[in-house]
């Protein structure tokens, strides 16, 4: 990747930067919803954001202009990702959406259902969320066992999930059920749109340890679904759900590394809090500091390298794994030193009062670890695919085109 901006790049981060400046009022700088509760009223203050932004053109620069993108570059879209760091504006709340959901429509929705839901998707209109795991399968994804069972035009879903981020705010998400109980657990299954208001659906948000109720668990009660809202092929849905899968790694892991507290953060925080060390510790204290700084960058150019690749005609591998490994172990490695800079007011840190974004940092963390794809998981993908290494499972036990390890 050349770090230069071609001269039409800079004209356009000018344009990016003002217009940021100029709507400042309007957009929200709090932390992303990773350090605050996600409570109505922040998310509504969220939703207005991405709703500013997209009217601006600033979201889904590079998705298809005939359903409310851009139809831009990864260039123009990685300037536009830096200048909304740089003005400290929070994340979209619509993440789930704009990570997983949408690129799966647009790459296996009818027509309609891409005309009907993306532009509303990419302005917040309506919050998405990803009806996957459920209590016996996680990484084992293949192993789901909520049923739909067809019924003429319709289908007839029973069953539960959980872990299911923003669902307590969702209109819409994207639900993977067993429609072919006969066939190979990766065969027979099928992925749906759903409606979250439909008769049957009940969802309770699950409190972390965090103190956050950002995910919930779902049942699914009789809920019918129209077979127009079926997305790809009956008995497809594996298929369907790599394409979620490897977007959200993308998501996650892909856009420069930082996932929990900034690293700017970290050295305002450290320029406070290191000159009141005793002086024999800080020497040690600074090492830890570069060296959280240094996997920051290095996390940082392994995003900038795979939108490279993409940017290239690439489509993303295994490289998206080691994207999302890389910023996970970053976002522990500056949360546990902001905690230990805190010294003793750790101990007071989980207050309002304190600094409670290092505790909240430091719970929040290990949830990143598991979401999308656990750390573990993630480096039989990496050994297998990269490395050449035997396989976790041997492959008679598996098909060879849908892997365990494809979660
Ligand atoms: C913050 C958060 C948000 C989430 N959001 C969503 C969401 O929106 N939608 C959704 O569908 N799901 C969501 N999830 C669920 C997430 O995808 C699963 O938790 C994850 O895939 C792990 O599954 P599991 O919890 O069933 O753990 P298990 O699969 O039971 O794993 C338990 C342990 O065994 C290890 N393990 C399992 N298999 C292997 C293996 N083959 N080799 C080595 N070790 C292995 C795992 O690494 C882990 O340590 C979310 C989870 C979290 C924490």
């Amino acid at each position: 990747m050349d770090f230069e901006d071609t001269p039409e790049q800079e004209r356009f981060r000018t344009e990016v930067r003002t217009f940021l400046a100029e709507h400042e009022t309007e957009l929200d700088h709090g932390d992303g919803a990773y350090l605050e509760e996600p409570g109505i009223d922040r998310i509504n203050s969220l939703r207005k954001t991405q709703a500013v932004l997209f009217d601006a053109g600033l979201i889904g620069l590079t998705w298809p202009r005939e359903y409310g993108g851009g139809d831009g570059t990864n260039a123009q879209q990685a300037v536009v990702n830096e200048e909304l760091h740089r003005a400290r504006v929070a994340g979209p709340v619509g993440h789930v959406g704009l990570g997983m959901c949408g690129p799966t429509i647009l790459a296996h929705g009818s027509e309609d259902q891409k005309q009907r839901y993306i532009r509303r998707l990419l302005r917040a209109d309506d919050i998405w969320c990803q009806l996957f795991s459920e209590p016996g399968s996680g990484s084992d994804l293949a192993a789901l066992r909520t049923k739909a069972v067809r019924e003429g035009d319709r289908w007839r879903i029973q069953g539960q999930k959980v872990w299911t981020t923003l669902a307590q705010h969702s209109r819409y998400g994207i639900l993977l059920a067993r429609t072919n109980p006969e066939a190979r657990k990766h065969r027979g299954l099928t992925m749906f749109v759903i409606d979250m208001a439909a008769p049957g659906v009940t969802v309770r948000p699950l409190r972390q340890m965090n103190g956050h109720e950002s995910f919930n668990e779902i049942f699914l009660d009789d809920v019918m679904i129209d077979d127009a809202e079926r997305l790809g092929d009956i008995d497809d849905g594996w298929r369907v759900a790599l394409t979620t899968l490897m977007n959200e790694r993308m998501a996650v892991g892909g856009g420069g590394g930082e996932i929990g507290i900034r690293s700017d953060a970290l050295i305002a925080h450290a320029a406070v809090r290191l000159p009141q060390l005793p002086a024999e510790r800080r020497p040690l204290a600074y090492e830890a500091l570069g060296r959280v700084l240094v996997e920051s960058l290095a996390a940082r150019y392994t995003g900038y390298r795979l939108q490279t690749g993409i940017e290239k005609g690439a489509s993303p591998g295994p490289e998206a794994s080691a994207g999302k490994l890389t910023a996970v172990r970053v976002a522990h490695a500056t949360a546990d030193l902001g905690l230990r800079l805190l010294g003793e007011d750790a101990v007071f840190s989980r207050s309002r009062d304190g600094d409670w974004r290092w505790a909240t940092s430091q719970a929040s963390v290990p949830g990143i670890a598991i979401a999308g794809g656990t750390d573990e998981v993630l480096r039989n993908v990496l050994g297998e695919r990269v490395l050449g290494l035997p396989p976790d499972k041997p492959r008679s036990q598996e098909p060879a085109t849908a892997k365990t390890n494809d979660r």
